[in-house]
Order: C-alpha cells, then sequence, then structure tokens
C-alpha cells in the first residue's frame, strides 16, 4: 500500500509540480487521487478541445466519389456517401466486401485467424486468373502485392482508398486492367479490434474522419512494432497464415503521418542500403523512388520521403531517411527478399485529400507492376538466391552480414514544399512552437540517404537451438524458417556469444524491456547436443530472417527482445567468509590474478568500497562460476551437422 502511494506522489510530482503537501493531503488513506481531469461536459468539450485545421473539414458533396466515377448509387463506399466524413465499421466493412464478392467472379473474401478479441480477420483475393489459394496464385507466376490498411486503426484512408479500387476493378472495371499482370491481396483493416475502439477523441493531429479507430491493440502493443517478435495474435496470424503462405512480392502499409504542416501530401519510405538484399533494394529503388514517385507526382500529388527532421520539426535541419528495423512493416518483408512500401499521407489534409492520395498511389504501384512484372518477381528470386548463396558461401569474408546501419553526414538536397512558419516562445512549453501559415515556402533541404553499418556480423554455419528454449522454435517457425531435428546427440566445437555489456531500456516498450547488446565476445566452446534440438541452416530463403532473430546483436533479435533474459541473473552466491580463504589461496597461486585485483582497486574506486563486487571478482574466476551465465544459448555452428544425427 505505501509504496503504491509514495509512487504515485513521486509520478504526480514530477509531472505536475504540485506541492507534496497537497499530495498528501489528496492521498489521506481512504480517498482516491485522480490521474486525470474529470471528463469535461459535452458543450465544454466541443468548445475546448476541438482542434481547428487550417484546411476546412472535407466540402465534397455526399454521394460523390474522388476517385472514382461513374458509380451507382448501390457500389458507393460509407466515405463516399458521407462525403468523406465517416468511414464504415468492421461490419459496414466486411458486409461492402461481400457485396464485391456478390458482384464479382475475380474476388474472393476470405478469414485467416481471429484477433484477440475474436474478430474474424478479413482478406480480400482479386484474381483475374481466379487463382484464390497460394498455391494457384504462386503457379501463374504474376507478383502478388499485399496492401495492408488499418495496422494503426486511426490511419483507416487505406480502407477506404482500398474499397473504392477494389470496386473499379471488379465492378464498374473502370480500372480492370490493373488486374491483368498481377494478383492483389487486401487486408481491408488489419488491427480490427483497435479499429472499433472508434471515437472523436483517438488522434489529435489528424484531421477526419469524424471517428476514428485507435493505435494499439486492445493489448496495448502496437503491430507495427511486432513483425519479429510476433506477440499480438493477429500478427501470429497474419506471418503464418497470409505472409509465409501467399509469399507476397511486395508489402504496401497505408498509414497517416505525424509531424509538421506542409504542403506535401503524400510520403513514402522504402528501406535501403546495406541491410537490404541488393536485387530488392534497386527494385525499390528504380521503381518505387524513382518511376512510381514520377506517377504520383503526374497524378497531381506532392509526394515526399517520409519527412522526418534531423532537428525534431525544423525541416531547414534537413530529412533523415534510415532504413527501418525489422520490427517494422517495411524492415521486415526485405529480409524475406521481398519489397515494402510504407505510404504515410499528411495528417492535416482532409480525409477524402489523404482517401485519393492512397488510392492514386496504390494505381501508380499497380500500374508499374503490371508494365513490368517480370522485374519485382526476378528481383525476389534474385534476392532469394543471394541469401542462399551466402549460406554456402566457404570465403569467410564474403560470409559478413549487415545488420544494422546509421546515416551518415553526406546529404543530397531535396526540394522541400513546406509552409511559411513563424517560431514563437510559448509561455506554455517555455519553449518556441512553430505557427504555420498557408503560405507556400519552396526551399532545398539536405536529405539524409547514405548509411554506413553498425553491427557486422559473420554468417556461422547454421545455428543449434536447444529444445529448452521452445518460444524459439515457435518463432521460427512463425516466420517460416525452415529447422530440422536432430535425431542423435552431437558434440562438435562451436562458437558462444559472451554478452559483455548489454543494458536494458530503463522505459518499458511494448511490454519489454529491450536489450541493447553493445559488446559481445564469441567464445569457442565444445559443446553436446541432444535429439530433439534444432538445426537452423542459413542457405535457406530465410536464411537472413533467422539471423534477425538468432543473432546476439540483432537490433530486433529474440535477445534484444527479452526472450534469454534469464541467463543474465545469477543463480549461486558465495557467502564472503566461505569464497574469502579460497580467495587468498586463489591469489597466492596465481600472481598475475593477484596483481590485476590489486590494480582493480586502485583504479576503481567504486569496485574498491564494494564488498560484494570484491568477493565476486574472486568467486567468477573460480570453478564454482556459472559457466552458463551471460552467455547467449543459441550455439554459432562452425559446420554443418552429417547427415547421420539427422536419420530417422
Ligand atoms: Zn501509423
Amino acid at each position: 500500500m505505501s509504496r503504491t502511494l509514495s509512487l504515485s506522489w513521486s509520478r504526480a510530482a514530477s509531472h505536475t509540480g504540485v506541492s507534496i503537501a497537497l499530495l498528501a493531503a489528496l492521498a489521506l488513506p481512504g480517498r482516491f487521487v485522480h490521474a486525470q481531469p474529470a471528463p469535461p461536459t459535452a458543450a465544454a468539450t466541443a468548445s475546448i478541445y476541438k482542434v481547428e485545421f487550417a484546411a476546412p473539414p472535407d466540402s465534397v458533396k455526399p454521394g460523390t466519389s474522388v476517385t472514382s466515377t461513374g458509380v451507382a448509387p448501390y457500389w458507393l463506399t460509407k466515405a463516399e456517401r458521407s462525403g468523406y466524413r465517416q468511414t464504415p465499421s468492421y461490419d459496414e466493412t466486411i458486409r461492402f466486401c461481400r457485396q464485391l464478392t456478390a458482384g464479382s467472379q475475380n474476388v474472393r473474401y476470405l478469414t485467416y485467424g481471429v484477433s484477440g478479441q475474436g474478430r474474424e480477420l478479413p482478406l480480400l483475393v482479386l484474381s483475374r486468373d481466379r487463382a484464390f489459394t497460394p498455391a494457384a496464385a504462386i503457379a501463374t507466376g504474376k507478383p502478388i502485392v499485399l496492401i495492408q490498411n488499418g495496422i494503426h486503426s486511426g490511419e483507416i484512408e487505406g480502407k477506404d482508398a482500398c474499397l473504392a479500387l477494389a470496386r473499379d476493378i471488379l465492378v464498374t472495371r473502370t480500372r480492370e486492367r490493373l488486374l491483368d499482370s498481377v494478383i492483389v491481396l487486401i487486408l481491408p483493416i488489419f488491427s480490427v479490434d483497435a479499429h472499433e475502439r472508434t471515437g472523436p477523441w483517438n488522434r489529435i493531429n489528424q484531421n477526419g474522419p469524424e471517428s476514428m479507430g485507435w493505435r494499439a491493440s486492445p493489448i496495448g502493443l502496437n503491430m507495427n512494432r511486432d513483425y519479429m517478435k510476433v506477440e499480438t495474435p493477429e500478427m501470429q496470424a497474419l506471418l503464418s497464415r497470409v505472409f509465409t503462405q501467399w509469399w507476397p512480392h511486395l508489402l504496401v502499409d497505408n498509414h497517416t503521418t505525424n509531424g509538421a504542416d506542409y504542403q506535401h501530401d503524400l510520403t513514402y519510405s522504402v528501406n535501403h542500403g546495406p541491410v537490404v538484399p541488393r536485387p530488392i533494394e534497386r527494385w525499390m529503388t528504380h521503381a518505387v523512388s524513382e518511376r512510381i514517385i514520377e506517377r504520383t507526382r503526374a497524378m497531381g500529388h506532392l509526394p515526399a520521403p517520409y519527412l522526418s527532421f534531423k532537428d525534431g520539426s525544423d525541416p531547414r535541419s534537413g530529412i533523415v531517411d534510415s532504413p527501418s528495423a525489422p520490427r517494422f512493416s517495411t524492415g521486415y518483408p526485405p529480409l524475406h527478399g521481398r519489397a515494402a512500401i510504407l505510404t504515410e499521407t499528411h495528417m492535416l489534409k482532409p480525409y477524402a485529400n489523404r482517401v485519393k492520395a492512397t488510392y492514386d498511389f496504390m494505381v501508380a504501384i499497380l500500374e508499374e507492376l503490371n508494365a513490368r512484372p517480370r522485374e519485382l518477381a526476378r528481383a525476389v528470386a534474385e534476392s532469394e538466391a543471394e541469401i542462399v548463396t551466402r549460406g554456402r558461401e566457404a570465403v569467410t569474408s564474403r560470409r559478413d552480414v549487415v545488420l544494422a546501419t546509421t546515416s551518415t553526414d553526406s546529404a543530397e538536397s531535396f526540394p522541400y514544399r513546406g509552409v511559411e512558419t513563424r517560431w514563437e516562445t510559448s509561455p506554455i512549453t517555455g519553449a518556441s512552437v512553430p505557427h504555420f501559415g498557408t503560405a507556400p515556402w519552396d526551399t532545398l533541404v539536405p536529405l539524409y540517404q547514405l548509411q554506413r553499418p553498425t553491427v557486422v556480423v559473420r554468417q556461422p554455419a547454421g545455428y543449434v537451438v536447444p529444445q529448452e528454449w521452445r518460444a524459439v522454435r515457435e518463432k521460427l517457425e512463425l516466420h517460416g524458417v525452415r529447422v530440422r531435428r536432430l535425431t542423435r546427440a552431437w558434440t562438435d566445437s562451436v562458437e558462444i556469444a559472451h554478452i559483455l555489456e548489454a543494458p536494458s531500456n530503463p522505459a518499458t516498450f511494448e511490454g519489454h524491456r529491450p536489450l541493447e547488446v553493445k559488446r559481445v565476445q564469441l567464445e569457442r566452446v565444445r559443446r553436446s547436443f541432444r535429439a530433439g534440438d534444432l538445426w537452423v541452416a542459413l542457405d535457406q530463403p530465410q536464411g537472413l530472417v533467422a539471423m534477425h532473430l538468432l543473432e546476439a546483436q540483432a537490433p530486433d533479435g529474440l535477445l534484444a527482445w527479452n526472450y534469454f533474459d534469464t541467463i543474465f541473473q545469477r543463480k549461486e552466491y558465495a557467502e564472503d567468509y566461505v569464497m574469502e580463504p579460497i580467495a587468498k589461496r586463489m591469489m597466492e597461486a596465481d600472481p598475475a590474478l593477484a596483481d590485476s585485483f590489486r590494480v582493480r582497486l586502485i583504479r576503481d574506486p567504486a569496485f574498491a568500497k564494494d564488498a560484494g563486487a570484491r568477493t565476486d571478482f574472486f568467486y567468477r574466476r573460480s570453478p564454482w562460476a556459472d559457466p552458463e551465465q551471460d552467455r547467449h544459448p543459441i550455439a554459432r555452428a562452425l559446420r554443418r551437422p552429417p547427415e547421420s544425427v539427422f536419420a530417422p
């Protein structure tokens, strides 16, 4: 009880600066301390909390479409019928999907699992060949595109754009040619439960629709951080039942951005640099950043790379365009040798504009794929081959893999289309706050894209996963990584990562305290493995995903996501009076050890004052110490096991 109270005091005090005396009074036994102010009345809410956007709310006449022509009233989407003030609920969305299947032979409505709250997860498959199973779709040889909407359910224009586009391809057939050479999978809503937590107060920075969904899943997880650790039921279903079955060549993930005001209506991101297999990186550079973006500009939009400024909200500091880590929708598919595009429309633009920008961007993407369908398929095949070949590479220097990069100071210049901005010191924040006008402010700003490696790891021959780490097997299977079970014991020299420095994040992040593995030393040891342990070969298309899960320094590896935290916890301790005589004998027997202890006492005053650390100095160097402590449990094999250990 007292613990809880003192915690709430310190939190409240640090946030509000309210005096401790007042808080003490409020915290008297039997009283309830409100962390939040009481909710305002409806009238006060409307006048006090409403956000006025520079762009007026939509003035589109209800019943008209900003994307499509010749649509009969029966086929209008809810967004179109409402003049883009509203977006359909989950049930209304499913109904429209079913309406599409009744109106066309070239679409099928499928479900691929259930959400945390028990809702079916919807998937539309659009195929001219009526290839409605993964095997049939892959057999066509056409590129497969997965368009994902509502991973952040409040950012929902992707859904309204895709419902209109599917109708225009399938029913009004004004866009039917887009299906000539491509198979299109659409997730109308991915985070379905969060989509139904709808309300007008969910996204303060966003200009419409009137009511929108929520960012995180009902258990508080951001699904666009869940691609590697795969902890939400929705992501488990997506990876195991969609991604690793249909194997889409391209994932398009539609969002609405946050950030500054500017003229750009559409921003996008693709991964680049040495973390991405080269053939797919080349495709994303030429097909997306050049041709698709050019096509989108020709449609009247103002596209820009995702606008993350080096210095907060000041565009003059330059745009930092760095690749996303594998936990993100744009970081994950490239590990499979596949392409991914992040769409972020500008949240201050009215909803109709954002639906149109997303619709046109999807059209531009599909036009590019129809114009050069084999190019993407070839880039994926070559990327997979690059991964497999590296897994078999005998020359060790060619086995180096870049797991993470950082931006360099080298910049190109980018024609930024901003708006006139005035900075004013605010009595509220005590700092300067931008006030955006409407006059255009066109300028050149630095664009930082060039990357340099920060984590490079030499690929082992493969990994051996001891069977007792059961979560590892589950994750490998969810990601489609092929594993082989040892049927007999195997002993060999392997490399084990000794984790020397890995501070955990001081704050909770996605229900974890992720580790930043800073220093690792590979130790060569002889290990015995049992029947039932798992062999993970790296000459497979999922070899890069396996490395990103199993390497100690991988930024989104299972070690970073706390799956092996027990290795850091000490299990046995020496009493000081037990260790002390042993320490004396160790010093007598080993003068070098004695010297290093004395040097440490002089150079490290904190150590000198810490009796426990001094005892531990000797304990850790004695045979009593736990040899497994701080060691990554996944073994890096120096060679593949003989076939005999897999024999039935
Ligand atoms: Zn988002």
